[in-house]
């Protein structure tokens, strides 16, 4: 029988077929890659915005302290909050007494800065805020920077407005259970809003 015919061989142009051929191979890798790409593109943000669907929503407690008031920072602590993001679901102004600040401050009542503490957090007003966003607890903290402000960040709230490691602005809580509890501590159920 006739053997099948040889095409490179029966072409004087067997070089042009052959690159012919290529090009046409590497213009459908282009596109396969240029497909993979461009849906990756797409895929690409899910794993993101999956984690940020699965950030759990928590309502945490601010105090904002006498320093913060008496040195009329509130409004620029407001704005930090609000800018990041979060909502004001409760708001209440008053003096701290004796007994809501040993029960708040248990964990430092034996250390010997406790008085003053005291003394300075009982001197006047303060505001208290239930604030809430996604992870709230941890971003505030974030937000606020380490308990002392001369050691807190520029850019920090503590960093920018506090004085001293016991004139530091604010108070947030520390952890979603301590949130639930503190909130308890300061507000009624009725002054907490959706
Ligand atoms: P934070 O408020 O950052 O959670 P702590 O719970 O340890 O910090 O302390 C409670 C508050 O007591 C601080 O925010 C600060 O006002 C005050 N404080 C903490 N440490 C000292 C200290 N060494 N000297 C004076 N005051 C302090």
């Amino acid at each position: 029988g006739r053997s099948p015919p040889d095409r490179r061989k029966s072409c004087r142009c067997g070089w042009a077929q052959e690159f012919s051929r290529r090009q046409i191979l590497k213009n459908r890798r282009r596109r396969e890659a240029k497909s993979i790409l461009s849906s990756s593109k797409n895929l690409l943000p899910l794993p993101f915005s999956a984690a940020r669907l699965s950030a759990p929503m928590e309502t945490t407690l601010i105090l904002l302290k006498p320093d913060c008031i008496t040195g009329r920072k509130a409004g620029e602590v407001f704005k930090r909050f609000e800018d990041a993001g979060f909502q004001i679901r409760g708001c209440k102004m008053f003096r701290a007494d004796a007994g809501l600040l040993r029960e708040h401050y248990a964990h430092i009542a034996t250390k010997p800065f406790f008085p003053e503490v005291e003394a300075f957090i009982s001197a006047s007003p303060v505001i208290a805020l239930a604030l809430s966003g996604e992870n709230a607890v941890e971003r505030i903290r974030e937000l606020l920077g380490p308990t002392d402000s001369t050691k807190a960040a520029k850019g920090t709230i503590r960093g920018d407005f506090g004085q001293t490691v016991m004139k530091n602005i604010a108070h947030a809580s520390d952890t979603r259970e301590n949130a639930e509890i503190e909130l308890k501590r300061f507000f009624k159920p009725d002054e907490i809003f959706d």
